[in-house]
């Protein structure tokens, strides 16, 4: 076998598609063959790469669940009312509005959890990384009509991060973010449509929500951090102006 036949088969070779003989030809050439052997090499490492782990991104227990329930209560209605390819088109896009529509959210509710887990997903946690207050808090400056309250919370455990900006579709959000351990808390801040009103909790989707309005700036806490300890951070933010 050939250079060029060796790299025209590799991919084959290496998804187990080739037959005997061709396999033995090939990694024949490979024995013999340096340039070839490290191709294989590189593409070896490529693959062993591409299964690790850490790219791989777990689903939620709660949102497997629900897949799992949607697609458990799919099944009986097509067995109630026979095999229709409409019918089940229907309750295909039904499972996926249940899953992701939860008739008691808002949709501001939504959207803030929602750019919580973006942040987590894609890298995208801070634009402004400092520990210090004295230089996240003038980077919201000019970027929206409120300061956000900003304070490095190191020596009550909750350590500053950095900043960033968010939009929503209707504004935009200052976002201070601080850590509890290894759990991140974003901190959404933003000039409030109502009056001031003392905290809400929520849960969502594993995640725990406090949501408060002082001072006319409305403000949203979203971490996977416990309920209690959320609840003590975002007594000493509240605390603070
Ligand atoms: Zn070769």
């Amino acid at each position: 076998m050939t250079c060029k036949e060796t790299q025209t088969f590799m991919d084959g070779y290496l998804d187990h598609e080739l037959d005997l003989v061709r396999s033995i030809e090939l990694e024949r050439h490979l024995h013999d063959c340096a340039a070839c052997a490290a191709l294989h090499r590189s593409r070896m490492a490529v693959r062993t790469a591409m299964n690790a782990e850490s790219l791989r991104y777990r689903a939620p227990a709660e949102l497997k669940h629900r897949v799992r329930m949607s697609v458990a209560a799919g099944e009986r209605r097509r067995i109630r009312f026979g095999w229709m390819p409409a019918a089940a088109l229907a309750a295909a896009a039904l499972v996926v509005l249940a899953i992701f529509v939860r008739p008691d959210r808002s949709r501001i509710e939504r959207e803030v959890v929602d750019s919580h887990i973006r942040s987590l997903m894609a890298g995208h946690l801070t634009d402004v990384v400092s520990t210090d207050q004295h230089t996240v808090k003038p980077w919201f400056a000019g970027k929206i009509d409120l300061s956000p309250p900003v304070q490095d919370f190191s020596a009550q455990g909750f350590p500053l991060v950095g900043g960033r900006m968010d939009y929503f579709d209707d504004h935009a959000a200052a976002v201070v973010v601080y850590r509890r351990n290894q759990h991140v808390i974003n901190v959404f801040t933003w000039r409030a449509a109502g009056p001031d009103h003392s905290a809400r909790t929520m849960r969502d989707h594993g995640y725990n929500v406090i949501q408060f309005v002082r001072d006319g700036a409305e403000c949203w806490v979203v971490s996977d951090l416990n309920a209690e300890e959320l609840q003590q951070f975002a007594r000493l933010a509240h605390l603070e102006n």
